[in-house]
Formats: C-alpha cells, sequence, structure tokens
C-alpha cells in the first residue's frame, strides 16, 4: 500500500492508494497554522489512523509546498513559512520511524498526471501548476527528474520569453526578479493584466467568463494570456520536447487553452512540426495527494 499525503497551506489530506492505483480511504485534517511541531504531529496521526483502519502499513510520500534543499537538508520557499528552514524529512522520519519521501507540490502533481493520468500514454510529461502561483514537473518514463538542485521543471521563475515592449518591467514578482512567467501565468497575474489595462480589478474566473460571453475588453487580456502561455510553453517544447503538457490549478479550468495555446505555439516551436498534445488533468484536484503516494513508484 501506498500513502501519499498532500501538505497544503490550509488542510493536510491523505490518501491510500492500492498497487494498482485504486483508492482505498482519504481524509484530511486543518493544517496547523505557524506550528512546525503540530503539523508533524498532525501528519503522523493520519498515517497511523490510516494503517490501523487498514489493517496494513504503507510507504509514505509527501508532496510539499516550496522544496527541500538538496545542501542543506532544509525546507525553502515554502508559502506556509513555518515549515522554511526546518529539516522536515528528517524529523518526519524520526517521527514515523521509517524513510519517507518528499516532492514539491508541482513534482507530484506532474508526477500523478504521468503515472496514470492524463499523460500515462506519454514518454515525456510536464506537468505546470498554474493557479495562485505557478509551478511545474518534469517526468520522462515514469520518473520525476529532479537533479542536483531540486529545481526540475520550475519554470515559473524565469523571464517571459520572446516579451513586447516594456512587457518585463511591468511585473515585479515575489521571488525579487521582474518579468518572471509566474506574475503573467498565475490567476493573480491575469487578474492583475486587467486591472493594469483598464484601472479596476475583477477575479480571474469573472475575466474568462466575461470574454466567453463576448465581452471585447476581457476577450482582448484572455488573448492576451494565451499568446504569453504559448510563449512559455514553445520554450519547454524547445528544451524538453514533451509528448504531453498537463495543465493544473485553477487555471487549467479554462477549456479554451487547450484548443488557441496549442494553434499559438507552433509559431515559436523550432520545428516545423509541433506535436506536443496540451491536456486537462484527469484528476483534478487529487492529483497533488496521488502523486505523492507514486513516490515511491
Ligand atoms: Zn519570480
Amino acid at each position: 500500500m501506498r500513502l501519499g499525503i498532500d501538505l497544503g497551506g490550509t488542510k493536510i489530506e491523505i490518501l491510500a492508494l492500492n498497487d494498482i492505483g485504486e483508492e482505498l480511504l482519504c481524509k484530511r485534517v486543518a493544517t496547523p497554522k505557524e506550528d512546525y511541531a503540530a503539523t508533524l504531529r498532525s501528519i503522523s496521526d493520519l498515517v497511523h489512523s490510516t494503517e490501523t483502519e487498514l489493517g496494513v502499513s504503507g510507504t509514505v510520500g509527501i508532496g510539499t509546498p516550496g522544496s527541500r534543499s538538496p545542501a542543506s537538508g532544509l525546507m525553502r520557499n515554502c508559502n506556509s513559512t513555518w515549515l522554511n528552514d526546518r529539516a522536515f524529512k528528517h524529523d518526519m522520519e524520526a517521527l514515523l520511524g521509517r524513510e519517507i519521501r518528499i516532492s514539491n507540490d508541482a513534482n507530484c502533481f506532474a508526477l500523478s498526471e504521468a503515472t496514470d493520468g492524463a499523460g500515462a500514454d506519454a514518454a515525456t510529461v510536464f506537468g505546470v501548476i498554474i493557479g495562485t502561483g505557478c509551478g511545474g514537473g518534469v517526468v520522462v518514463n515514469n520518473k520525476l527528474v529532479d537533479g542536483p538542485n531540486a529545481v526540475g521543471g520550475e519554470w515559473g521563475h524565469i523571464p517571459l520569453p520572446w516579451p513586447q515592449d516594456g512587457e518585463l518591467q511591468s511585473s515585479p514578482c515575489w521571488c525579487g526578479l521582474h518579468g518572471c512567467i509566474e506574475t503573467f501565468m498565475s490567476g493573480t497575474g491575469l487578474a492583475d493584466d486587467y486591472a493594469r489595462e483598464f484601472g479596476y480589478r475583477i477575479v480571474a474566473p469573472e475575466i474568462v467568463h466575461a470574454a466567453n460571453g463576448g465581452d471585447e475588453k476581457a476577450e482582448s487580456i484572455v488573448r492576451r494570456y494565451e499568446l504569453r502561455l504559448a510563449k512559455s510553453l514553445a520554450v519547454i517544447i524547445n528544451v524538453l520536447d514533451p509528448d504531453v503538457i498537463v495543465l493544473g490549478g485553477g487555471m487549467s479550468n479554462v477549456e479554451r487553452l487547450y484548443t488557441n495555446v496549442p494553434a499559438i505555439w507552433s509559431d515559436y516551436v523550432f520545428s516545423d512540426t509541433a506535436l506536443t498534445r496540451l491536456h486537462p488533468p484527469k484528476f483534478g484536484d487529487s492529483s497533488g495527494v496521488r502523486g505523492a503516494a507514486w513516490l515511491w513508484g
């Protein structure tokens, strides 16, 4: 049995999968915010209660915000900031009395969709989360590509490619750089673009809804979003040449992206063909927790 845990900012979810990926049990608790020791205990309690309920023990994989620095072993870049600079993997292993595997939530998403999701038939899968932030993960032959820096697939903090005049200066990113892909491709980025253009703010789902209803202002912003997404993914195609790109996060619900973005990216892909397929996720919000379980492949 594989146990996957999705450690989020508001909830901790555990999912038990059997050997063929069927869901045996799923439960969630609220994340003890700002309390590291209580976060460890909550995860440990979930593992023990699940194993008691099912009568078997399992492997444990955990999807985290941010990632573990290979150099120091400490967590970094977590928006759940009470995890940062903590030896989370070491402490969790001590508490559970066994080896665990951890990876960041975008990697878990990519692994889930590549294993038995929207990219199950593909050799190379790039999984993208475009929600409140922007993350990515690379899976080749069902294995995560996670190198010496543990940043494989982190496309959110490179500058928007093929920028137009002034585009890179418009968007300061929380990471300290300017013009990062995340500042355009997250749902917040879409809302920011609308606010910059028209001087007032509406949220991303309203912009998409208005565009689909024929509103010209919203349509112009969604078209610009599609162009930017196509350019950003064309860079991934030029480097990695994936068979399938799977979108996740809130913006993956925008159906028109799956038609419009591939129609644009062929202008930027360095090839006479652009056969990479763009798919919505099969497992939606459960992909993170499923991928955490699949960390033990
Ligand atoms: Zn950035």
